[in-house]
Parts: C-alpha cells; structure tokens; sequence
C-alpha cells in the first residue's frame, strides 16, 4: 500500500431487506434456491459499489454471503449437527443454541471459493476475506467427539488452512481470522489459541489478520463491557502473543473503547487495523472524530502500519448508517493523510 493510512473494515455489512431481516444477527434468508443465489451476488455488488464511493481502500464482501460469521462457515462442514442444538453458556457471558459435533469434522468441498472470486471479479481495489477463528468455532458448539477444546481447535484449524490457502489463489489479499474468543480465554489463548492459529494461517500466500473484539453492540455484550472496569487490558495479555506470532495484523477496537491506546505499540512489526468506528451506536462518526483516534494510533504504531478500521462488524446497523460511517472512516484518514503529507513538505 503505497499511501499510508489506507482503510478498511473488521468484516460484516447491513444486508438489503430483500435478502435478509435487517438489522438483526443471523436473520433468516428470505430467498431460497437460484433466487437466494443471484440474491447474494447481487448483495456483494450492492456493498462493494458502497464500499469505493466512500473511499474504503481494502474491501471485504460485507459477509453477504452467510447469516452468521461462525456459524456461516461451520454449516458448510461435516461432522456437525445443526439439526439438535443444545444450550451452552458461550464467551462466557451468555446462553446460545448451538450446534453439536457429533464426528470428526471435515470440510467436504471449498466453501468461500467461489464467492472470492466473483468479489475478485468486481474490483481492482485490494480485498479481504473473513473467516471465523479455530477457538471462537469451538466456542459457539457444543463438542461430543472430541473431548478437548484444544484437540477440535486444531482439527478447525487444518480446515481453516485449506480455505485460507484457496482464498489467496482465488486473488484475496487478506484472510482475516476473527476472534473474539481471544478476549476472553486468556490461558487457552496462552496454551493453544495463537498455535491454533498459526496453523491456520501455515504456507497462505497472501497477508492474514486477526480479529479481536468486544463484540458487537449486541445487549449481553454491552452488559457485559460494563463489568470490565474503566480500563480495558484484556489485550495485554494476548498482544506479545500476537507479536511473536506468523499473523501479519492485528484488527481492535478503540473508537469510544476504554481500551488503553498505548497497548498497540505491544504489537511491534504488525499492522494494525485500528478500529475508528463504534459499531455499537447509531450515532455517525465525524472525519474529525476519526482522525482522532489515528493521531492517537500514530503516538504507538508508526503510520505506515496503521489502517483505519471499524471497530467491528456492522450488520446490526442500518445500511444508511453503516455507509455513512465507512464515509466518515475514509474522510479522517484523508484528513490524517493531508496532515502527514503536509507537515514531510514543510521546511525543517
Ligand atoms: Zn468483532
């Protein structure tokens, strides 16, 4: 990336009305067959005309494709039951449905390959892929084959490396693994969470990412955040991890976050994807508030490693509200930009 500060988004997007309900995690499809399949496609040409009108320079296809972030892949995958869910207490924080392994899991064909290419097929800009990461799988099913977190971790893992490594065939320039499990398990993250994951991210070509946040702006995440104190250090403890790890960024929260700034000079010789949008409020961004939280970054992490970023994904938002954000994220780092560019002209 040639200009510093170029921005892009932690993944998801608003879905249209048409295709799903909006404003609502894992809203049923309202198409079915060849319509739902046209649907998507034409979703993905909907989100990526947003996303190059406002400016955004690393697209993503908006997760227009699947109803969830974790269950959206592990669907496609065997040795799951989706059909008999079972009530389990996830990221510790809240009861959800989830499904079952009831077998060895395998992923009987490419599940994003296609759906990399026709985004490739749609832009010259830079794209990204996201998948779900190995421990936050684990963490939204319920295991009866394997016995150990880390042991299914793992075997998600192998899979992960296989779709990871077809999605940089198909011309993707970032697999990002999201993982907000990270942010809560910190031993499993110390023992077996980053090996998980960099056996994910084994011989793929292009660059990868890591997700790691608090979660959307959903009601049990934000009792939640209350909990945790003035000051957030839950990354403390997984950023050296990080940084002595293969993955190439890092993507956070820190727009209206209590997250201490300075922790993301932890991360040294990664990128980091700095979150500058508050996917949790409806409220839209000013440049200026944007520009904020990068000058901020640029104190820790030198400018030519920053890129401005969403706090996380952005279905719950309406589509009027999303788009305005990501032209708010691209017109503070433009502000941000000049400034820089600026200041290496004037006279020492
Ligand atoms: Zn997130």
């Amino acid at each position: 990336m040639n200009s510093p500060f170029a921005t892009t988004l932690a993944g998801s997007l608003p879905k249209p009305r048409w295709l799903a309900e909006p404003e609502k995690l894992w809203a049923p499809w309202k198409l079915s067959g060849d319509e739902l399949a046209e649907g998507k496609r034409d979703a993905v040409r909907l989100v990526v005309a947003m996303q190059e009108k406002a400016g955004i320079d690393v697209l993503s296809d908006g997760e227009q494709t699947r109803r969830h972030f974790v269950n959206g892949y592990m669907e496609k995958l065997e040795g799951i039951d989706f059909k008999n869910l079972k009530t389990v207490h996830i990221r510790n924080r809240y009861d959800a449905n989830v499904p079952r392994v009831v077998g060895a899991v395998s992923r009987p064909a490419p599940v994003h390959e296609e759906d990399a290419k026709f985004l490739r097929s749609l832009t010259s800009r830079k794209i990204k892929f996201t998948l779900p990461g190995p421990m936050t799988m684990v963490d939204t099913l319920y295991d009866e084959h394997y016995g150990s977190r880390e042991k299914l971790a793992m075997a998600f893992a192998e899979i992960l490396n296989e779709e990871a490594k077809g999605l940089a065939r198909a011309g993707v320039d970032v697999v990002q693994f999201d993982e907000p499990a990270f942010n809560v398990y910190f031993d499993e993250v110390r023992d077996w969470g980053v090996a998980a994951l960099e056996r994910a991210r084994q011989g793929v070509t292009c660059k990868t990412a890591v997700h790691i946040c608090y979660g959307y702006g959903i009601k049990a995440n934000n009792d939640w955040k209350k909990t945790l104190g003035d000051e957030w250090r839950q990354y403390e403890q997984t950023f050296p991890l990080l940084a002595k790890s293969s993955i190439d960024q890092v993507s956070l929260e820190c727009q209206n976050s209590h997250v201490p700034i300075e922790l993301i000079a932890m991360l040294q010789g990664k990128d980091v994807l700095v979150g500058c949008i508050d996917v949790a409020s409806n409220r839209v961004e000013t440049p200026e508030d944007v520009a904020k939280v990068i000058r901020a970054a640029m104190k820790h992490v030198p400018a030519e490693r920053i890129f401005p970023c969403t706090n996380c994904g952005m279905v719950p938002l309406s589509r009027d509200v999303a788009e305005a954000k990501l032209r708010a994220l691209a017109a503070g780092a433009q502000l941000v930009r000049k400034e820089v560019t600026g200041a290496a002209l004037a006279p020492a």
